[in-house]
């Protein structure tokens, strides 16, 4: 094997005890950061994931509620309970978790949370701020590969830099966070035709699709930066990326394991993001 892997538990740690720090100190001055979780239904991943985040912020010192509405609740029953939100002075972040039951619209929801609450950075106001290059909140996913990226030392300038995928979550604004460190980037997709031969460009690879272990070794230009951030379950039953761990290693410079590379870094930049809605209050 030949990559470094990157190990995104121990980034994630290294950024969580830093916040922790930062969390006591806004609690002696009585501004303890709070993050109200939104979840909708029984979606086993979603329990799991809204699990996830209240741990972290249990572990940091965040105040946390959890918001636990049926499957079956309406539209306005979800957006009250955001307003009710927006206005509680405990809480600097709202996290509705998706995906919300098909009857129910998700960007009307996302839109009903105040701006200055968004901590996810799914609110148009949001995704308009990343756009143009202002302050504002990114969504944690991505913000999580920046930092996995800086880790290795690797300069974004200049490189040639592929991401899979083109969701609002993920691949858009991962591609506006690396054109923003002055990256050459190209965005592939489902209809991509050759999406070989334009893995095989990329100096930094960011692949975020959900389908196991697509990409391979001889997809990778030797030395190249490697993000996976798809998570998906194969054949077997077991947890994998977008990428061929076995393959992708031997030529790849770096690459993040799945798990313990993306995963542990959303929800440190998660939290990251409460602390930062707190300051502003
Ligand atoms: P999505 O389904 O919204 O988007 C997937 C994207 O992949 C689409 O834009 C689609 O065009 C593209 N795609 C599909 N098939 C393709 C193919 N054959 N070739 C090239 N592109 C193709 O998914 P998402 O929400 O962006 O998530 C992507 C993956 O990342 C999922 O596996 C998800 O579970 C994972 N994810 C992980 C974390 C984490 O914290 N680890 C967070 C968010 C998402």
């Amino acid at each position: 094997m030949s990559a470094k892997i990157i190990d995104g538990k121990a980034v994630a740690a290294k950024i969580k005890a830093n916040l922790k720090l930062q969390i006591a100190d806004l609690t002696s001055k009585g501004k303890t950061p709070g993050l109200a979780v939104v979840i909708v239904g029984d979606n086993p991943s979603s329990r799991k994931y809204v699990n996830m985040k209240k741990r972290a912020c249990a572990e940091l010192g965040v105040y946390s509620e959890e918001h636990s509405l049926s499957r079956d609740s309406t539209q306005s029953e979800l957006l009250c309970l955001i307003d009710d939100l927006n206005q509680n002075p405990r809480i600097h972040g709202i996290l509705v978790q998706l995906p919300l039951p098909s009857h129910l619209n998700e960007g009307q929801v996302i839109e009903r949370i105040a701006p200055s609450k968004d901590v996810d950075g799914f609110h148009p106001i949001s995704v308009g701020k990343l756009m143009i290059g202002i302050p504002g909140f990114i969504s944690c996913t991505p913000a999580g590969v920046m930092e996995l990226i800086k880790e290795t030392g690797v300069s974004i300038e200049g490189k040639e830099c592929v991401v899979i995928g083109r969701s609002n979550i993920v691949g858009k604004p991962q591609a506006i966070l690396l054109l923003r460190e002055h990256g050459t980037v190209t965005i592939c997709h489902s209809r991509t035709p050759d999406l070989a031969a334009c893995c095989r460009r990329a100096d930094i690879l960011i692949a975020a699709v959900g389908k196991p272990e697509l990409i391979k070794g001889d997809m990778i230009k030797p030395g190249a930066v490697v993000i996976d951030v798809g998570t998906s379950v194969n054949a077997e039953g077991k947890l994998v990326g977008d990428v061929h761990f076995d393959s992708v290693s031997k030529v790849a410079g770096w690459l993040t394991p799945v798990p313990g590379g993306v995963g542990p870094m959303t929800i440190a930049m998660l939290m990251k993001n409460t602390v930062e809605s707190a300051l502003n209050f």
